[in-house]
């Protein structure tokens, strides 16, 4: 059988427990075989003053899944210059297993309004299926906008392929904002990654 194979790309500035759990969620509800965390080099939204240096994002990811045969990581987007478009991205990925692979990208609700926007995404929606996890507090998009960006036949395939998966509210801005106050983050990420936030004294100067 076709191996299924999730891509999931962020910022992961840090991974916390509402990425993790959304992700195994849509493994499960795909049947997927793995899930590859793909920690993007600068997202194409971010300025890179914004974002902690990105072998620190690949490593609290290593340590957030590690031992776990789900997850894998990849460092695919830190070798390229400029943006991480996810239609780079899925390329490569494309390329490297071959066509018989059913490839899947996951994104969060709050994103999905920006597809619109993204590079070069009608052709992107024919290479990938863009899963997408439901998060609280999220909307469905005016599917008449995904009508223009990526086609009709598309924006149904996109909106029937946004799954309910447990809402977590955590996010990195609120952990990052923690760690500054001197708060907990117990409980919010993995103790392997808590410990290396402290260790490496991230996120601790504004
Ligand atoms: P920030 O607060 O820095 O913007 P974030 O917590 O939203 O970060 P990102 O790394 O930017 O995390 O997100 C990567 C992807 O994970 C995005 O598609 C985002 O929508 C999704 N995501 C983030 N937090 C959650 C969550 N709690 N539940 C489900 N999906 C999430």
């Amino acid at each position: 059988m076709a191996q299924r194979i999730g891509l999931y790309g962020g910022s992961f500035d840090p991974i916390h427990f509402g990425h993790l759990i959304s992700a195994r969620s849509l493994a499960e509800q795909l049947s997927l075989n793995r899930v590859v965390l793909i920690p993007a080099m600068l997202p194409p939204h971010k300025q890179k003053s914004e974002l902690t240096d990105a072998r620190h994002r690949l490593e609290m990811a290593r340590l957030a899944v590690q031992g776990d045969p789900l997850f894998e990581v990849s460092d695919a987007e830190l070798h390229r210059a400029g943006p991480s478009y996810t239609f780079d991205t899925v390329t490569q990925f494309r390329q490297q297993l071959g066509p018989q692979v059913e490839l899947f990208w996951f994104i969060g609700a709050d994103s999905l309004p920006e597809l619109p926007s993204w590079y070069r995404v009608a052709e992107l929606v024919k290479v990938v299926r863009i899963v997408t996890a439901a998060r609280p507090g999220w909307t469905r998009p005016d599917p008449a906008q995904l009508n223009v960006a990526i086609g009709s036949a598309s924006a149904r395939q996109l909106l029937e392929d946004c799954l309910e998966t447990p809402r977590i509210d955590i996010s990195a801005t609120d952990i990052r904002a923690r760690v500054r106050s001197g708060l907990s983050i117990r409980y919010l990420v993995p103790e392997g990654v808590a410990s290396y936030i402290a260790t490496q004294r991230l996120y601790q100067i504004p």
